[in-house]
């Protein structure tokens, strides 16, 4: 096997819960803090990423230390690469996959449409294949997007609005993945729960996400561009802050239901469920940027444009009374106290990049 020798010798007696869990995207924002918890109460868990280069690989990389140093261990691997992923289910009997790897951003869909059917759809379905043939199967946790509410109209978005209306390719592929695992648990027996974060933010973050990158540049004294949607002031989203956003994970993985099986009449009888994570109070990003401002002490240079038509929506609002009900999701950071420690993190980061290029 060309498993890590290290993998081989130590994710099953590592399980402390029984619960063996196999994180995708575990190198990413949501993947590094959803392992950590996993970890720290005591889950064996196996980590999966792939590395791209969709933003800076140092973040990581970093990540993946930080991983280590608690003793999770990321394979580098693709969800797309059928041989890779059956080793894996081989060697080890996962009693749940919480799948995070995607290719996310919405803008980026316009330069590289391939990276999103690559892994938000094929390898989706590769993942799929494999859990589907596992034995047993595990209960799947994934994520899937505020985004496939995309044009709707309707505020707050609730899990039973349409979602027919997605408006990038990003947000097609997420609501394509809805379908696709409705299909596989229907057909296969297979446990899976959708889970349809809001814009999260935090520590360990996304680069390519607004608050980051609007905290570099007013750092920087560079100027950053707001964008506005004709006659309704700045775009406005539900930020939710990552720990927030990891107690749902928890609670998702805790109420799967075990998978069935396929065959006979087990068929439909595992369970199917979709819920939003949200903070239920979105902030306009013109406020964004003023608590940005109180934090950094900073006045940014702004530039204010129109909303263009390139995958964003105006508006995000989460309604999480399901999730509240059936998974106990309670939100309780605020944008300010979360930003706060966003910022925190961002300025140590950057400065032991600095200091210390090579360790990053
Ligand atoms: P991220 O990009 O930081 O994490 C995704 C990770 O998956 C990355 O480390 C990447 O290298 C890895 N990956 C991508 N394609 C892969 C592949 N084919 N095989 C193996 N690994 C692969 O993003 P994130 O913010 O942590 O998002 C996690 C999940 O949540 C994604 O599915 C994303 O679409 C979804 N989501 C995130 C947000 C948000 O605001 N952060 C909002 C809605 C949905």
């Amino acid at each position: 096997s060309s498993l890590p020798y290290k993998l081989r010798k130590s994710a099953r007696p590592l399980s402390q819960s029984g619960r063996i869990v196999l994180v995708t995207g575990a190198a990413g924002f949501v993947g590094t803090h959803v392992s950590l918890a996993l970890k720290s109460r005591g889950d064996g868990i196996v980590g999966l990423d792939n590395f791209n280069h969709y933003y800076d690989p140092k973040l990581k990389r970093a990540r993946q230390k930080l991983l280590e140093k608690a003793g999770v261990f990321v394979v580098e691997g693709d969800i797309n690469d059928k041989r890779a992923l059956q080793q894996l289910f081989d060697a080890i009997q996962f009693t749940h996959v919480m799948h995070l790897a995607a290719q996310a951003g919405v803008r980026y869909a316009m330069q590289n449409p391939g990276s999103y059917v690559h892994s938000n759809i094929a390898g989706f379905v590769n993942l799929l294949e494999i859990c589907k043939s596992a034995n047993p199967q595990p209960a799947i946790v994934w994520a899937s997007s505020s985004s496939v509410y995309g044009l709707n109209s309707k505020v707050p978005f609730s899990e039973k609005d349409r979602t027919d209306r997605p408006a990038s390719l990003y947000a097609a592929t997420k609501k394509a993945g809805e379908e696709i695992a409705h299909t596989y648990n229907h057909i296969y027996g297979l446990s899976i729960t959708g889970l349809r974060f809001f814009t999260v933010y935090g520590p360990w973050g996304r680069p390519d996400m607004a608050y980051f990158f609007f905290t570099k540049d007013m750092l920087k004294g560079k100027t950053i561009t707001i964008f506005e949607a004709p006659d309704k002031g700045s775009v406005a989203r539900d930020f939710t802050y990552i720990d927030d956003i990891v107690k749902g994970c928890l609670g998702a993985l805790d109420t799967a239901k075990k998978s069935t099986g396929s065959g006979g009449k087990k068929n439909g009888a595992a369970q199917f469920r979709i819920y939003n994570l949200g903070n239920t109070s979105p902030v306009p990003v013109s406020r964004l940027v003023s608590i940005l401002e109180k934090i950094l002490k900073v006045k940014a240079k702004k530039k204010v444009l129109p909303l263009p038509r390139n995958g964003d929506v105006e508006f995000t609002h989460a309604n999480i009374s399901l999730a509240a009900k059936e998974l106990g999701y309670k939100p309780t950071t605020d944008l300010e106290a979360g930003l706060k420690k966003f910022v925190q993190w961002y300025l140590k980061y950057s400065n032991s990049k600095k200091k210390n290029s090579a360790a990053w």
